[in-house]
């Protein structure tokens, strides 16, 4: 039974599994964790308009505690192939590095939890003294619709209940060991919308122009949301863009739309964010902007998995195989912890982020045995 989490990151790279492709990955770890005992479950998940996607559940144990590791093998795309030094699909060793799509988001860490767990197992007579599970998903990077959201909900319709997760997303930002990701921020999407009328600009008495008031209106909205809070820094509201779409160079536009994005803090909750918003933007229409808000749909609710036991089990395992002691921090964009929050304490931690989704992504080799190392030590620590 082969441990080396580098020979399995460069099975894994070696599949391309772009979103939604599975590329052979998946079947890949089916194969590994078979070997070694897990009871593995494939599910399909898809929905009227979106690509179907095939994620994998596997299980080894039946006793409590349940510690379950989460991911993706998904990848983005390479882009221009030609760009790269090292092929994105070839997993090449270079200088100490492993290079390919996905190597550190996420395939490395991937590599890195099963070796330690296929390792752990082999210690422990091929059973562990709870359960290990590994929720992995291909439909991550996209949409995220058919993946680990839908995986939670078939795993608990099976009657699986998981105690603590932990999902290898790259968290760390400099070394392997400086940072757990112990939240994360909320995202909302909203439009404004200003109407005004249209009419010809030298006579602009008939006419009345919405992109007047829209600057008002995003002006007002600029004003800070919050000075932050103990676990987040302070939620911040961004326009993307600005639209008018108006080709005439004579012509008063009849509207006027700005798109933001709001990176929100646990002081809110989306509803009370869109109240916020909306009443900021009545007292600067003060009844002479006539707006209104289109709201997108959104599923990344802010959280944090507060201090407590598993995150000091997580940075005393860290502590001892680094001698770092990790920043718990809630930065960065969503994941899928989003999802898996709603069923148990999860912790982000995996490589380090520094390449990811760039040309010639790499992770060094040596990340990916201190990584498997960490990890190996987080299961016996669970175990006690
Ligand atoms: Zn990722």
């Amino acid at each position: 039974m082969t441990a080396d989490p580098v020979a399995i990151a460069r099975d894994l790279v070696r599949c391309r599994s772009v979103t939604p492709e599975e590329g052979g990955a998946l079947t890949y770890m089916q194969g590994l964790l078979q070997q070694a005992g897990f009871a593995v479950h494939r599910a399909v998940f898809d929905e009227p308009g979106t690509a179907a996607i095939d994620n994998l559940y596997a299980r080894i144990g039946t006793a409590k505690p349940n510690l379950v590791f989460a991911g993706h093998t998904d990848v983005v795309p390479a882009g221009n192939e030609a760009s790269w030094a090292h092929p994105p699909f070839a997993g090449e060793v270079a200088n100490d590095l492993l290079y390919g799509r996905g190597a550190v988001d996420m395939k490395g860490g991937i590599a890195s939890f099963v070796a330690a767990a296929l390792d752990y197992l082999s210690a422990n007579n091929g059973t562990p003294k709870g359960s290990l599970s590994l929720l992995i998903t291909g439909d991550e990077e996209s949409v995220a619709v058919n993946g680990t959201v839908k995986l939670l909900q078939w795993a608990a319709g099976r009657g699986e209940k998981f105690d603590h997760c932990i999902l290898g997303e790259p968290s760390n930002v400099e070394v392997v060991g400086d940072t757990i990701k112990a939240g994360r921020r909320g995202s909302l999407n909203g439009t404004l919308i200003v109407r005004g009328r249209q009419g010809h600009v030298a006579y602009p008495d008939r006419a009345d122009n919405p992109i007047r008031g829209l600057t008002t209106l995003i002006a007002a909205l600029q004003a800070p949301l919050d000075q932050g809070s103990e676990h987040f820094a302070p939620s911040n509201l961004e326009f993307t863009s600005v639209d008018v779409g108006n080709p005439t160079v004579n012509l008063i536009p009849g509207e006027a739309r700005a798109r933001f994005n709001i990176r929100y803090n646990d002081r809110h909750s989306q509803t009370s964010l869109k109240t916020l918003i909306e009443h900021r933007a009545q007292a600067a229409a003060s009844g002479r902007v006539h707006y209104a808000f289109d709201w997108q749909q959104s599923n990344a609710e802010v959280f944090v998995t507060k201090p407590g036991p598993f995150t000091d089990l997580a940075v005393s395992a860290i502590a001892d195989v680094t001698g770092r002691r990790p920043k718990l921090s809630t930065s960065g964009g969503t994941s899928d912890a989003r999802f898996i929050k709603d069923y148990c304490p999860v912790l982000e931690f995996g490589l380090v982020g520094q390449t990811m989704h760039a040309v010639d992504e790499c992770t060094p080799i040596a990340d990916l045995v201190t990584l498997t190392a960490i990890y190996r030590r987080i299961i016996d620590k669970y175990f006690g």
